[in-house]
């Protein structure tokens, strides 16, 4: 089955039929007896709407065991607590800046973290040591959009009894599914590309292996940080349309990169498809799109602001992957987070800026800007003769 099928196929014959999975709004079920449970007893444990996300998750991701939770950051903080005193975890030094705000707690817990460019595998051989017991990676990163190798990392890991952990946000499951490649866990932020819509805040842990997925179970169950029924409903609904999505996203984003790389405003661009030849090759071989993600540079750290404030049909907000194009500054918005003391090594530089492409008409999302660039370089003499080609 393809994955446009996949997305929209029931995942279980419903009681009465329904095509839309109902939303089993109860926070607790009716037991046969004091001392037997039916198939649910409590919402924090279980709830048939969120199983049937689960399954449609762990179905697109190929993998067996799916768990959706309440943010993406719900769900790194599950797959980190597999870890334990003593512990070691290496993490992509191009992470979203709250996933880092999250993995400076762990030095207090006794779990050491360090910072790796996994764009390159000789450098993670170089760093693991016998403490290490997780590699934590983005591929595509957010926002510079740099590719590791998934099959490569995860020979490494598995040599050194490691757990190769893979954001896979930027792509969604419909281009990229770690989990075949050699992952053991795969996570999403379930507001980007899974949503889709920017009307549901949501998280997913996707495991390859059965112990592993134990361990999930009981801290999603024991924390209570599992998706609620509604918002697993519009997860489910957003996921019909993914493949939909992302594919018009896709070519969007392909068209607006091409306008941007021949622009004289902009100095440097960020997308799979404009990376170095071997980063190409290793995404080609991982992935089935470049994603609609585009971060640019412009020099000029004040310019790339007037051109994010100056747009009129991309909004100027901190997600992306959703049916709107947006454009932000990261490195004052989504990386902002990252601690004063590691900003200088893992922060984005202050021009650059991130777009996510909707599914608008391309060529209004490229008038916009166009006209926004125009705009920005009014008040800025070098920017005005980079703009017009000077
Ligand atoms: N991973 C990536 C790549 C992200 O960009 C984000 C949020 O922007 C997250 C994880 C966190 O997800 P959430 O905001 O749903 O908690």
């Amino acid at each position: 089955m393809k994955n446009a099928t996949r997305c929209v196929s029931l995942t279980e014959e419903e009681r009465f039929g329904a095509v839309s999975t109902p939303i089993y709004q109860t926070a607790t079920f009716r037991q046969p007896t004091a001392v037997e449970f039916g198939e649910y007893d409590y919402s924090r444990s279980g709830n048939p709407t969120r199983c049937e996300l689960e399954k449609k998750l762990a179905e697109l991701e190929r993998a067996e065991h799916a768990f959706a939770f309440s943010s993406g950051m719900s769900a790194l903080s599950a797959i980190i607590k597999l870890l334990t005193t003593g512990d070691e975890i290496l993490a992509g030094s191009n992470l979203y800046g709250g996933s880092i705000r999250l993995l400076e707690r762990l030095p207090r817990l006794g779990i050491n973290v360090r910072y790796v460019d996994t764009t390159d595998a000789q450098n993670v051989s170089n760093a693991l040591t016998s403490r290490t017991k997780m590699l934590l990676i983005e591929t595509p990163t957010n926002p510079f959009q740099r590719v590791s190798d998934i099959a490569a990392l995860a020979e490494l890991t598995r040599a050194n009894d490691a757990l190769l952990v893979v954001d896979n946000t930027m792509l969604s499951p419909c281009l990229q599914n770690p989990i075949s490649h050699g992952a053991d866990i795969v996570y999403h932020s379930g507001t980007k590309f899974l949503s889709g819509h920017s009307d549901v805040t949501a998280g997913a842990v996707i495991v390859k292996d059965e112990a592993v997925a134990k361990e999930i179970a009981f801290v999603q169950n024991a924390e209570g940080t599992a998706l609620a029924p509604f918002d697993s409903w519009l997860l489910l609904r957003g996921i019909k349309t993914l493949d939909l999505r992302v594919e018009k996203q896709c070519s969007n984003a392909l068209k607006v990169a091409d306008f941007l790389s021949t622009h004289p405003a902009v100095t440097d661009i960020f997308h799979p498809a404009f990376s170095g030849v071997e980063a190409r090759r290793i995404h080609e071989r991982q992935a089935s799109g470049g994603g609609s993600v585009i971060a640019f540079t412009t020099g000029d750290a004040e310019f790339s602001r007037r051109i994010v404030e100056s747009t009129k049909l991309c909004s100027i907000a901190v997600s992306f992957g959703s049916v709107n194009s947006t454009i932000s500054l990261p490195c004052y918005m989504s990386h902002a987070s990252i601690p004063a003391g590691l900003r200088d090594e893992l922060a984005p530089p202050r021009d650059l800026i991130r777009i996510s492409v909707g599914i608008e008409n391309v060529e209004d999302v490229i008038e916009d800007l166009r006209e926004a660039i125009r705009i920005a370089s009014g008040s800025n003499v070098i920017a005005i003769s980079k703009a017009v080609g000077e």
